[in-house]
Order: C-alpha cells, then structure tokens, then sequence
C-alpha cells in the first residue's frame, strides 16, 4: 500500500510519501533506545507534566487535526472533533492516576512471613521500546489509547501507523516533540507493513501492540512469538445488540442506530449484529429502519453529515461484496443496499439493513466493516446468546433489558470482553478494553492497560 493521503470524499490524491529507508529506520530504533534509558528513571509528576502539555496542545490543535483526519480517512468532522476530545480526556486521565495505579503492590503480612521475607512488594517497572502498529479507522484515538498508558509508565513509543493517515502519524509524533518529551520518546516509522519483522526483530524493540484485523494480529504476534516479545492484540468485532421484550424499545432502536452508523460503520465496537425478540422486533424494525433511512449521508466535512464515504475504495468494495453475497442467498435489504444516487465520487455506501441471514452467509460470521446491519428476530434468550456468540469474535456486546435474571444470563454466557446493558459499548479510560476468541487479547485502559507493558518485579527482603 503506498503511503499517501487520498481523499475519501473524492478520490483525489493529495500527498504521498517516501517510506523511510533501512537506514532511517536503524537511526530511530537507536533513538528510541537510548530516550529510554534515560526516561525510564523520570519521576511520575515529570511524565505527568508531559503528557499534560501534549494534552493541553492536542486541544488547542482541535478543529485543526479534526479537519485533517476527516480529510485522510474520511469520517464526519463531529466525530473527528468528539475523537480529539476523548484522547485529550484519556491523555488527561492518564497523567492524573499512573502513579497509583503502578504503585507498589504489598502482599498479606501472613503471607509475606510465610515466604520467609521481612518485607515484599512488586514492583512495576516499564519495559523499554514498545512498537505499536495502528489502524486508520480512529487514527488519533488507536494510538493515544496505547501511548498515554505507555509514556506514563515510563516506556517509550514507535508508531507504525496505517499507510493512508500518515499526515496524522507524523502529526502525532510533532505533538509528543512540541510538549518537550525528549528526542526518541515517541517517534513515527513511516514504512510498509513488510518492514514490521525487521523492527520487531531487532533486540532494542522489546514488545508490541496491534490494533487492526485478525490477518495483520497474526503475522505481528508470530514474529514477536518467535522473538519471545509481549504483544497486545485488539482486532475485530461482529458484536451483537440484544434486545429483549422489556427493553425501552424506542430508546434501544434509536441507540442502535449510533451504534451501527458511529464512524460511518468502521469501529471494531460497532455493534453489527441485532438480535431482536420475537415479542417486540416489528417495533423495533420499524423505528430502526426508519432511523438508518434518516441519516443524512455526505460530505464529512459538512457538520450536517452523520454517514461519510467508507475510508477507501477497497474497503466500500469488500463491505459490496459482502452485502452481495447474502442478497444472492435470499436475504433482503430494508433499506439502503446501494451507493446513494448522485454520488459519482468518493466512496460512499447507503445506510443499510438485512434481514433474513442465514448461517451459510458471509456476513453471518464475517465482520461488516461499514454502515450496513444484520437483523435476526429471536424466539428467546437462549437463541440470542447461541447467535451472539456464533462468530469468531469476542470483543464487546450489547444488551436491553430490565430483567435482572436476564443481564445475569448474559453476562455469564456471552463470549466477549464487555457487557453493555441498555446502552451501546463505548470505551473508556478507567474501564479496561479488549476482547477474547479471534478479537485479539490483552486488555488496554484502565490499570491492566498500563500493566500490559511493565515488568512487575517482586522485591523480597530477608
Ligand atoms: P489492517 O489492514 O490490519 O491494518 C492495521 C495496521 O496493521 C496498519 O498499520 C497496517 O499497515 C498494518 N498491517 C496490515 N497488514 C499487516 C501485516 N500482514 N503485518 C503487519 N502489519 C500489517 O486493519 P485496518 O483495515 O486498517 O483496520 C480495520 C480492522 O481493525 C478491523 O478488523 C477492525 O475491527 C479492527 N480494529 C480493532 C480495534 C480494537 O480495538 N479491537 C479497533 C479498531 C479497529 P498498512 O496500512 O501499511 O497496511
């Protein structure tokens, strides 16, 4: 993939960039080495008084970098803008609770005799150079979520970001720069995908996270596997939306609306799957359908604009083809199953809903990485948990009901990193976020995201 800025809207090409050479490369890790040794030893309130000045600039910079993500990957410019909040807030988050949240940790005193020590602790310690490799589909956010936690804990950062938001990638970097961190705390590698094993391998790179698809998680854990490297895997979503006759059916069917349709449909915590009862699903289809028919689709530069252009050509094609294949095997689309009339450029696709999915479908198992949504009508719980969990993922999931009995089943049955009831999945940084089957591992936000790359080292004293 060539790294370039191509306008979404349009097609057009409005920047491209040489990857760095081996050499370039090299001089980063080396960098990135020798920041460490030195920043490892800072004091939390220095890391703290960092990450609040990146902070502080990155909501200065707000319209600014809001317009210019929309302009690389295509997402409306409110949600650009709402992204920059959220990283400004977990950034903010971050440099507030790191320190306790590594503080010491003290055993039971029986237990600390048992072992035979006078005193013990863990204590945890950063790690070193950490590479992260980043999607394009919340290009602010993917990487905040893993640098606040990660410079907090006194670790140091290098970004392979996606190839089509490198303007973003080098954004960032010139962000951490202009806050005062020193050289080679946080750096971006403008390269290929190819040029992963090469830095993973090298010894001063001593862990990894990815967030991305289940192919991309594979190949990254497979080489830091082979190097024995810590990874964190966030990959995709298939997530279900359960609704159950005594939700607040109105409420449900306009949230699941946002949670379908929230980044033009491109979020791994999208909810993709509805799973509706019997009792109630002509209500709530009927006020969903009507809802995916509202949005008003268009330029992401409007603030007028709910739905965008899909963030490129190949993927409005896969998200086609998928739509197509069930429409061949007898599914039927609701609404939208088209790109909107008079859109000759940009790669936009209608809001849409299916139904009648059958388990021989590929949309039934596969992840729809856009505005397009799977209904299923549900005779009972037990048939909605057997379809929630009928999909390789595991990441999150939604639930609506007022039946306590009911959140227990869930909570005890469905296969996934989170339970949301009446309400629609939505990170944030005090609750830790991730996934289980082939939605990847590890957890990010919260204490276990920023334990996820620290050495807890137990202290013991005779
Ligand atoms: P992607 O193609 O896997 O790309 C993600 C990153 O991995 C990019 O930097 C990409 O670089 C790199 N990459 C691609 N193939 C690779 C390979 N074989 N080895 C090493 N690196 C590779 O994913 P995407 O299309 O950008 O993002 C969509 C996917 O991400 C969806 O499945 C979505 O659900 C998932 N996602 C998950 C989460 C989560 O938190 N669980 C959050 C957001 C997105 P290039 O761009 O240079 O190819």
């Amino acid at each position: 993939m060539p790294i370039a800025t191509v306008n979404p809207a349009d097609g057009e090409t409005l920047k491209t960039f040489d990857p760095l050479s081996e050499r370039e490369t090299e001089r980063r890790i080396a960098r990135a080495d020798a920041a460490f040794r030195a920043y490892r030893t800072t004091s939390f309130a220095e890391r703290a008084r960092l990450m609040e000045a990146a902070a502080g600039l990155l909501e200065l910079d707000e319209r600014e970098v809001a317009r210019l993500v929309t302009t690389e990957m295509g997402k409306p410019v409110t949600a650009a803008r709402a992204e920059v909040a959220k990283c400004v807030k977990a950034m903010r988050w971050y440099a507030r609770h790191a320190e306790s949240l590594l503080a010491d940790e003290r055993p039971d005193e029986a237990d600390v005799r048992d072992s035979g020590a006078v005193s013990a602790r863990v204590h945890y310690r950063p790690l070193g150079p950490v590479l992260a490799v980043m999607p394009w589909n919340f290009p602010l956010w993917q990487v905040i979520r893993f640098a606040a936690p990660a410079l907090m804990a006194g670790n140091v950062g290098l970004l392979k970001h996606a190839s089509n938001v490198p303007q973003t990638a080098l954004y960032l970097e010139e962000l951490f720069q202009r806050a005062g961190y020193a050289e080679g705390c946080f750096q971006t590698l403008l390269v290929s995908s190819g040029a992963i094993e090469s830095v993973l391998r090298d010894p001063r790179v001593v862990a990894a996270t990815l967030t991305g698809s289940e192919p991309a998680g594979r190949s990254v854990a497979a080489i830091a596997g082979d190097e024995v490297k810590k990874t964190v895997l966030e990959l995709g979503g298939s997530d279900p939306f359960i609704v159950m006759p005594s939700a607040d059916v109105a409420a449900a069917a306009r949230t699941a609306v946002t949670a379908r349709v929230q980044n033009t449909g491109q979020s791994c915590i999208a909810a993709k799957r509805f799973l509706v009862h019997t009792d109630v699903y002509d209500t709530f289809t009927e006020a969903f359908v009507a809802g995916m028919r509202e949005l008003t689709v268009g330029d992401p530069l409007d603030e007028a604009t709910d739905v965008g252009p899909l963030s490129s050509e190949r993927g409005r094609s896969d998200l086609e083809e998928l739509v197509n294949d069930a429409l061949a095997q007898g599914a039927t689309a609701l609404c939208g199953a088209r790109r909107p009339g008079g859109a000759d450029r940009g790669w936009y696709y209608e809001p849409t809903v299916l139904t009648g999915i059958t388990d021989r479908m590929r949309i039934h198992r596969e992840e729809s990485f856009g505005p397009v949504a799977s209904l299923y009508r549900v005779s009972d719980i037990q048939e909605a948990i057997d379809i929630a969990n009928d999909v390789p993922f595991g990441l999150s999931s939604n639930v609506w009901t007022h039946d306590d009995a009911e959140v227990d089943r869930f909570v005890r049955d469905l296969e996934a990193g989170g339970v949301y009831v009446n309400g629609m999945t939505a990170s944030h940084p005090a609750l830790p976020f991730g996934g289980v089957k082939r939605s990847g591992y590890g957890r990010e936000l919260a204490g276990h995201g920023i334990r996820e790359f620290c050495n807890a080292t137990t202290v013991w004293r005779a």
